[in-house]
């Protein structure tokens, strides 16, 4: 379901105690037409997240997204990878009634073996989906049986917070976010067993530390604000999600988020990289910001993958938050845009989720400083103005955000009707 593109394919469809087959991304991507959802960049919809929880909604027995390279931006190994072994979730008030009893994925040779044992033809299938006139159908008789054999353990990690109380509006707050965790020891590996996720992510938990001393020192703004180092990101965005779900402050009162997830240490850049760009009005402000220091603003260079979906400032956002996902660019003061784009090749290859995400004497950090002094800068200013900046108009949780903030409204005027 997709109200902001037109689109709900689970239209006068009962799936009640059904299994929903479905493809991951949306039809923009399958099309590349500029008209349907956001064209080739990934919308919400297209997560397979999303798939899931709508079709636990809509009462699905189960849900299968069906794997295909391209338009999930990884291959097979990453499904098989990270689905397989132990899966972590928060404890959820009613116990995963809500979701389906299996979500998964199904390979495509199965899904296509799937169609055709069903006298179906699962290129056209794909194909018709894409389309504005598709209609879902029932594959054949098909049914899925599955045996779950599962044991589920508790443990339990923390989020910490801090915050610094505002001058004139208290009860508004500006909120920085980091996820502390990383990926713990992996005593199968030869050598360095220790992940340390040096980039991944003290850089960003140091960095709103800084930031939050810095408000300390520059004296507290008129709005608060709220600082919090989420755990369990690197298992599925859990210290986030927790957070969306028992937020220390209303969602209502926040004015909006900055996340900082892994900056490369790869010195000054005159650029920001903003992933997900084109959300909201936080952008707006992040110019006004690069203008004064003379830098740029660049759009992440694969918006189809969807990465904006993937860090923590997801969990806010799918609740109505405005949310900011920024890093430092790849165009190096003095050494150019190649040089950086390498670096970033490098640790990608290297170091992301790696032992080797460990700190060097030969980083150069004054990009990371520079990047931090710049978000301090963006939230600091919005925490002595009054603005609330929103979502931009026909982007996927404008509508959240204004229904939350029309609660509010409604709050206080049953408050001074009273
Ligand atoms: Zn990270």
């Amino acid at each position: 379901m997709a109200p902001e593109f037109g689109w709900n394919d689970y239209a006068g469809l009962d799936v009640e105690g059904k299994t929903v087959v479905m493809l991951v991304n949306d039809p923009g991507f399958a099309t590349k037409d500029e008209t349907l959802f956001k064209g080739n960049a990934m919308t919400y919809y297209g997560r397979w997240t999303y798939k899931f929880e709508e079709a636990g909604r809509q009462g699905a027995a189960a849900a299968l997204v069906i794997h295909q390279t391209e338009p999930a931006s990884y291959g097979w190994d990453v499904v098989s990878g990270s689905w397989t072994g132990a899966q972590y979730d928060l404890v959820r008030p009613d116990g995963g009634a809500s979701r389906t009893q299996l979500e998964g994925w199904l390979h495509l040779d199965t899904a296509t073996e799937l169609f055709k044992s069903e006298g179906l033809n699962i290129d056209k299938a794909i194909a018709d989906a894409a389309s504005k006139d598709f209609k879902p159908f029932t594959i054949g008789d098909a049914q899925l049986k599955a045996n779950i054999v599962q044991s589920v353990k508790t443990t339990t990690s923390r989020n910490v917070a801090g915050g610094i109380k505002g001058t004139e509006r208290p009860d508004e707050y500006v909120l920085y976010m980091a996820h502390w965790d990383h990926l713990g020891k992996n005593e199968t590996l030869e050598g360095d067993q220790i992940y340390n996720g040096a980039v991944d992510n003290a850089t960003g938990t140091a960095a709103i530390i800084e930031i939050g001393e810095t408000f300390v020192e520059a004296g507290a703004p008129e709005r608060s604000a709220i600082f919090v180092a989420v755990t369990a990101e690197e298992s599925g965005l859990l210290g986030s999600a927790y957070y969306g779900e028992a937020p220390l402050v209303p969602l209502n009162k926040t004015v909006g988020g900055i996340n900082i997830d892994a900056m490369l240490p790869l010195g000054e850049t005159k650029d920001i990289k903003v992933i997900g760009f084109g959300s909201s009005e936080l952008e707006d402000r992040l110019k006004v910001q690069l203008d004064k220091r003379d830098m740029y603003l660049v759009p992440d260079d694969k918006p189809e993958a969807g990465y904006y979906y993937r860090s923590d400032h997801i969990s806010l956002a799918k609740k109505g938050v405005p949310m900011l996902y920024a890093d430092p660019g790849n165009d190096h003061v003095t050494n150019g845009l190649t040089y950086g784009e390498d670096f970033a090749k490098e640790y990608t290859k290297e170091r992301y989720h790696k032992p080797g995400d460990e700190y060097d004497n030969s980083w150069d950090l004054s990009g990371i400083v520079q990047t931090t002094d710049l978000l301090f800068d963006l939230g600091y200013t919005m925490a002595n103005s009054e603005d609330w900046p929103n979502w931009y108009a026909g982007t996927e949780f404008r509508a959240l955000r204004d229904a939350m903030m029309m609660d509010d409204m409604s709050s206080k005027e049953t408050a001074k009707e009273e």
